[in-house]
């Protein structure tokens, strides 16, 4: 397995993300509603893959928007095995709140069937709980987070899975321990 995959919706900070751990810059003036492939580049000994916004899109039309959640659902069946971690990049800020609006309309909350997703296909996944400067009561939040993904409180003991994060302030630290465990793992013939 070789490569690290970001995935969440649009907006939630993939590419800030993508910058900081590659140093590659994408989508610079990249217009919604157009389908595009993933941004891929290599830094040390793993690929980093920046999926396209997974569901809603501001501007975009409903084709496209199904077109690339398809687009990402087969690469991830595909490329299972060559899938060395995926991270599903949430904003922490908004998360609860839009997960109480899908459940209040009897809907499952879109990251929810996504995180479930990636666990189901056997993946090692990662939450990285973005947007953390904006959040008051970190605890709390994080604790709401991982109970939605079916990880009971307190979020501490899930800390190889949930990192919280702020990408534009550049501390992604939490998140970097977890890659960095999910290479040892590689190394020594692990999962
Ligand atoms: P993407 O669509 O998921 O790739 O998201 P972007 O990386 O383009 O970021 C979307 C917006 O969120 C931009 O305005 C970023 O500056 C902002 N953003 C990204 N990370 C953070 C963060 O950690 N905190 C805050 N407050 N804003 C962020």
């Amino acid at each position: 397995a070789s490569e690290i995959v970001l995935i969440g919706r649009s907006n939630v900070g993939k590419s800030t993300l993508f910058r900081l751990l590659t140093g590659k810059r994408v989508r610079v003036g990249r217009r919604p509603g157009v389908t595009v492939g993933p941004a891929r580049a290599l830094a040390g000994a793993v690929t980093y893959v920046d999926m396209p916004g997974y569901g809603y899109m501001k501007g975009a039309e409903r084709g496209v928007q199904e077109g690339t959640k398809d687009f990402i659902v087969r690469y991830l069946e595909e490329k299972a095995d060559e899938i060395l971690l995926a991270v599903q990049v949430i904003d922490a800020a908004s998360f609860i709140e839009i997960a109480d609006r899908w459940e209040g309309r009897g809907e499952i909350p879109l990251e929810v069937e996504l995180f479930e997703f990636l666990t189901d296909l056997d993946l090692a996944v990662a939450v990285a709980a973005n947007k953390m400067d904006k959040v008051e009561d970190r605890d709390a939040t994080l604790d709401a987070i991982g109970e939605r993904l079916g990880m009971l409180p307190p979020w501490r003991q899930w800390r190889d899975r949930i990192a919280p994060i702020s990408a534009k302030g550049g501390e992604i630290g939490p998140l970097k321990e977890i890659i960095k465990s999910s290479l040892q793992d590689r190394s020594a013939g692990g999962p």
